[in-house]
């Protein structure tokens, strides 16, 4: 997915690594990997995007 300018410059000056546990939603699996970051243009907050190793689902956190 294609991001903005104005994302991308958020994002630089945002947290860009999620601090906690990103269990997967789809099968529960604590192993998931961090595949990017950005902030959310509706409400300015950080979206975490992961994806799952163990069945490949992906899935974003934000806080
Ligand atoms: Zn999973």
């Amino acid at each position: 997915m294609e991001k903005n300018q104005e994302q991308l410059q958020e994002v630089a000056r945002g947290e860009k690594e999620f601090h906690g546990e990103a269990s997967c939603p789809n099968c529960g699996s604590g192993k998931t990997v961090q595949t990017g970051s950005y902030v959310s243009s509706r409400d300015q907050c950080m979206v975490y995007e992961f994806r799952c190793s163990d069945c490949g689902q992906t899935f974003e956190i934000s806080n």
